[in-house]
């Protein structure tokens, strides 16, 4: 079956974030599109070039000659994986939208099954990831403690291994879309908007070329987005830390004050009262860090700036949502008596 229709309107939208993967295009559409012809009645493929400065945009131009339903959303810089993705979903138009990465680490097989379940009527089906091996030891005990941080402290619960591979009803899709924060941490907001959901596990392969875009640097940053983003305990756990402090101190006070009385007035003391001032000093500090990390987030949403900024467009329709100044369709129909 070949996808005559225009892009609009698609079956099912793919939406793939690239950030220099000019090795990658190719390889990951000759194994993507037989699928899709074989699987869904007609298709588009989104990919969003996150300001990548190597061949890929003229990689994915090349393969839009020869099928155009290969479109490309390109960015004016690099906004980030999760940026990348909200432009994508964005710009899906499909009754249904897969979320894949372009390094072939998600197998493009598994959108069969995805698009089976999603026949069945679940609408946010994940691909579940069991087996973390493909990554280094030292991330794979990063990410662990991370979820477990996650879970302990979030007010969302995130589904084990769970990523951004995953099916969405164009209902999710529309959710999504309402959600236009800057911190952005996907994984979180894929489990904040509910819908029917469904694991399917699947292994992770190895990166098919290049090597990862994620620094540790990121990968912190992108942790303190998810907690932050998904739970206020950093910001309350202050006052318990307060108020124990405090109750520490005014029972010092009433021993001194005690000791004072009956035995008199006593001057050692020096090395306890450094101690206390620097142990004081560093937990105000610390706390004001975690305020300041909530506020630089705070003024982040309250500038309103887009989320993106798109610079060209290849067989991609501009959105018929206006979602750069935040208007976006509304979720429901209108109330008709309205
Ligand atoms: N990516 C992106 N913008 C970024 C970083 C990554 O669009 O700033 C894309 C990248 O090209 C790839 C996908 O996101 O298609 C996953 O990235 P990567 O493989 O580097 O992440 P990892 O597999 O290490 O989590
Ligand atoms: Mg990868």
């Amino acid at each position: 079956m070949t996808n005559e229709a225009a892009p609009r309107g698609a079956e099912l939208s793919v939406i793939i974030p690239v950030l220099n993967e000019a090795e990658n295009v190719a390889p990951l559409l000759g194994r993507l599109v037989p699928i899709l012809e074989r699987c869904v009645g007609s298709y588009e493929v989104i990919f969003v070039d996150d300001g990548s400065t190597d061949g890929t945009l003229a990689a994915i131009a090349h393969a839009h000659g020869a099928d155009p339903a290969i479109g490309v959303v390109s960015l004016s810089r690099n906004f980030g994986k999760e940026v990348a993705i909200a432009a994508g979903l964005d710009h899906a138009s499909g009754a249904a939208s897969v979320i894949l990465d372009a390094d072939l680490q998600h197998p493009p097989e598994m959108i069969e099954t995805f698009v089976a379940r999603w026949r069945e009527g679940y609408k946010n089906i994940y691909g579940q990831r069991l087996d973390r091996s493909a990554d280094s030891a030292l991330r794979r005990a990063l990410t662990q403690r991370f979820y477990r941080l996650f879970g302990s402290f979030g007010d969302t619960r995130l589904p084990e291994g769970a990523g951004d591979f995953r099916l969405l009803d164009a209902q999710a899709v529309a959710a999504l879309r309402a959600l236009r924060e800057r911190a952005r941490f996907n994984k979180g907001l894929y489990a904040w908007i509910g819908f029917r959901s469904l694991g399917v596990p699947f292994d992770v392969a190895e990166r098919h070329t290049g090597a990862s875009k994620f620094s540790y640097r990121k990968l912190t940053r992108f942790a303190l987005d998810g907690l932050m983003s998904f739970s206020t305990l950093p910001l309350l756990v202050w006052t318990w830390i307060g108020t124990v402090i405090s109750m520490i101190s005014m029972c010092t006070a009433i021993y001194f004050v005690v000791e004072t009385l009956v035995f008199g007035a006593d001057v050692p003391g020096f090395a306890s009262l450094i101690v206390s001032i620097t142990f004081l000093a560093g937990v105000q500090l610390l706390s004001l860090g975690v305020l300041g990390e909530y506020i630089g987030r705070i003024f982040a949403e309250v500038k309103g700036r887009p989320l993106y900024i798109v610079e060209s467009r290849i067989g991609c329709a501009e959105p018929l949502a206006r979602p750069m100044l935040g208007i976006v369709a509304p979720c429901v129909p209108a109330d008709p008596r309205a």
